[in-house]
């Protein structure tokens, strides 16, 4: 008898670009902490897609991330700390 043992394990598998956004930087949001790919924290709770914005510094957030991180006090990328500016606006995938 043969010894049919194969065990083959996939660790990790990162698929880039097949499917969601083409990002410059970064692909999770670093304020909500999830994919850009994905809705925020706060949209996921509601059921909604999320628009993904692209700074002039080419970093993305989730629109509803970002938005309430500026101020007029705080016009700052939270990544880079360069001066905040929308390069892009991605709208949610239907
Ligand atoms: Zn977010
Ligand atoms: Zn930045």
């Amino acid at each position: 008898m043969s010894l049919k043992e194969s065990r083959f394990t996939i660790k990790n598998i990162n698929i880039i670009g097949t499917y969601g956004y083409n990002l410059p930087n970064n692909t999770d949001c670093t304020i909500c902490r999830c994919s850009l790919n994905d809705p925020s924290l706060y949209n996921n709770e509601k059921g909604i897609d999320s628009n993904v914005v692209i700074g002039v510094c080419g970093h993305s957030f989730h629109q509803e991330c970002i938005v309430p991180w500026l101020s007029a006090q705080n016009q700052h990328c939270p990544i880079c700390s360069q001066t905040w500016g929308i390069r892009n606006l991605l709208s949610a995938k239907s």
